[in-house]
């Protein structure tokens, strides 16, 4: 059953607290700046207990709890260390009707005290229903650390606004809008800080004479809440390498109150995400169904009506085959400001990284972007393979065609396309994971099913494709195909490990949830551990990675720590190696494991 949190007017009434350590203190303490009237029973009470005594602000009973006493009072706290005597106190009050709390003891406990952080009348209680305290006291710590400023001159100026505002008695919506205005002008929802308006300013949020629902109303009016709806951003991820998001794509999401994102995106998605931003997947899992749109449509304009700046981040450009334009729809549709933020869309950034140029002078003078699958979809509009195949000064790079490629190529072939156009089919290109088949149109569905080529990978047809030995830069780094978690501000190594090609994964420490997200988006070659810190910090992510990833470790310490949290196998690296050294390294367990 879960508690009902209420704040009581104790002025003047009758409050009992039987013992007199330290626990006793603070909650008479409590209660006396409550203005309640307390009597403490205690046998040997702290000298502080005394001296409010003797300053006459609270009734000192210096002896034994008496039988039946609790009774007579309304609140009742038990904190002696006599077990019994508590059981008593709560006995005799419970059954007076009285509310009754005895320290560290939930079952005998009809209300207990919130942790509280004050600041003037604001008043933020965190209670765990008794189940964890420490959890409250914990998060009553970083609550005072984190509302900084002046909160409670802010929610003076606040019941001064308001006292005005119902003045003049306009419409609910229209108080409401006042409302909005106080708090967009003084509330800075991501630091948490306040400012204090003046009353010049206040008098400028109060409601105009020609807005809706300014004209006095009879109180009780309807309410039709208008508060101003937060901006979405449709923001590009890329096609897998976390670097190749934009830098207006980072700062969107690192402002962002939520953040709804597809699988293809889950690898660019910042690690340093903070923990507190809300983190809805929508994209296609192994064992579950994508989101249908109609319901992504749906969360977006939610978020945005609660006021939350959301980033919605879409693999590769949110307008390229990626049902963007349906998302902005929705948006428009529902007045909901939104923006988008191009990147760079398969068809451009994996071919490069494969080693191929989109186009060139003397082979291609236009491309084309073709959504491949056809599957039913009579919503998708016509392909015209007689115009694909007609032109050999083309590149053709095809969007979602694993599985019907028999059926493009047929097509292609049909409508006269050269069987021995240079064809090629790129996996998860720019990641770890990136594998390309090289063949011709003829070769290429039975190329692509010996490869065992799967989602997501693209195909690209047409006289540059010839060129793809040549330009391939990426997939020759000594580290390629190398995907490596390490702790965050492990700069020279990490950067060096990038370098040298590998995606290497930074996780702050303590883990965010957007780490989490990103850890699993792809398998793992391993961790690379600098101090046994960091190993315990990630340790705990370890049993949910599949393959287990390797731990190379600095040194025997930590390869003894990760030996000890599970870690299988560990490979213990010499402290003295430099950063070229550990790229030896990593790189000659790759070439082991190519073999
Ligand atoms: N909006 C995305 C495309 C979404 S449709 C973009 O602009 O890139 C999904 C298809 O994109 C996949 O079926 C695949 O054909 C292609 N794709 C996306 N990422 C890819 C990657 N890393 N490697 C190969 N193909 C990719």
């Amino acid at each position: 059953m879960s508690r009902f949190p209420v704040t009581l007017d104790l002025s003047g009434v009758a409050c009992l607290v039987v013992g007199g350590g330290s626990v006793a203190l603070r909650k008479l303490e409590a209660l006396l700046a409550a203005g309640a009237v307390v009597t403490v029973v205690a046998e040997d009470p702290l000298a502080e207990v005394v001296r409010l005594a003797a300053a006459g602000r609270i009734t000192l009973e210096i002896r034994p709890y008496q039988d039946q006493e609790a009774r007579d009072y309304r609140l009742v706290f038990a904190t002696t260390d006599d077990r019994p005597v508590n059981a008593a106190v709560f006995a005799d009050a419970a059954a007076a009707g009285a509310w009754v709390n005895v320290a560290d003891d939930p079952q005998r406990c009809t209300m207990e005290l919130p942790a509280r952080v004050e600041r003037g009348s604001l008043q933020l209680a965190i209670s765990t229903q008794g189940r964890a305290p420490f959890v409250a006291r914990r998060l009553r710590q970083l609550w005072d650390n984190t509302l900084q400023g002046e909160w409670g001159a802010w929610l003076d100026a606040a019941a001064t606004f308001r006292a005005a505002v119902r003045d003049r008695a306009v419409s609910r919506a229209a108080a409401n809008a006042c409302y909005d205005r106080f708090f967009a002008a003084t509330v800075d929802d991501v630091r948490r800080r306040v400012r204090v308006p003046g009353a010049a300013e206040l008098a400028s949020w109060l409601p105009s004479p020609d807005e809706p629902g300014s004209s006095p109303v009879a109180k009780g009016a309807a309410d039709t809440g208008t508060r101003t709806p937060a901006l979405v951003s449709l923001i590009g991820a890329g096609p897998g390498d976390p670097g190749l998001l934009t830098v207006r794509g980072r700062e969107r999401l690192l402002a962002a109150h939520a953040v709804v994102y597809d699988r293809l995106a889950a690898t660019a998605l910042p690690t340093d995400l903070p923990a507190a931003v809300e983190l809805h997947s929508v994209g296609k899992e192994r064992d579950h169904h994508p989101v249908p749109q109609a319901e992504i449509n749906a969360l977006l304009i939610r978020l945005a009506t609660e006021g939350k700046r959301t980033a919605r981040l879409k693999g590769g450009d949110p307008y390229v085959f990626g049902r963007g334009a349906e998302e902005a729809e929705a948006l428009a549709n529902a007045g909901i400001p939104f923006e988008v933020i191009p990147a760079a869309t398969a068809a451009v950034a994996v071919p490069a990284y494969a080693g191929l140029a989109g186009t060139k002078r003397a082979q291609a003078a236009r491309g084309t972007f073709l959504a491949a699958h056809r599957g039913g979809d009579a919503e998708q509009a016509p392909i015209r393979w007689d115009l694909l195949a007609a032109d050999p000064h083309m590149t053709l790079v095809g969007y979602m065609g694993v599985t019907t490629l028999p059926e493009t190529v047929d097509a292609l072939l049909r409508a006269g396309m050269a069987p021995e156009t240079p064809a090629a089919m790129i996996e998860r290109g720019t990641t770890a994971a990136q594998r390309t088949v090289r063949c011709t149109v003829r070769t290429l569905a039975a190329s692509a099913t010996t490869a065992k080529i799967a989602p997501p990978a693209l195909f690209v047809i047409g006289p540059t494709v010839a060129t793809l030995s040549a330009l391939e830069w990426y997939t020759r780094r000594p580290l390629f195909g190398r995907r490596l978690a390490m702790a965050a501000d492990t700069h020279e190594l990490a950067a060096a490990l990038r370098d040298a090609g590998a995606d290497v994964v930074e996780v702050p420490t303590p883990v965010t949830p957007a780490a989490r997200v990103v850890l699993n988006a792809q398998p793992l070659s391993g961790f690379v551990f600098w101090c046994a810190d960091e190993v315990a910090a990630l340790a705990p992510e370890r049993p949910r990675l599949t393959p287990a990833p390797i731990a190379w470790c600095r040194g025997p310490v930590v390869a003894a720590a990760a030996a000890a949290q599970g870690f299988a196998p560990v490979v213990e690296v010499s402290p003295d190696t430099d950063l070229a050294g550990w790229v030896a390294v990593l790189g000659a367990q790759a070439t082991e494991d190519a073999e």
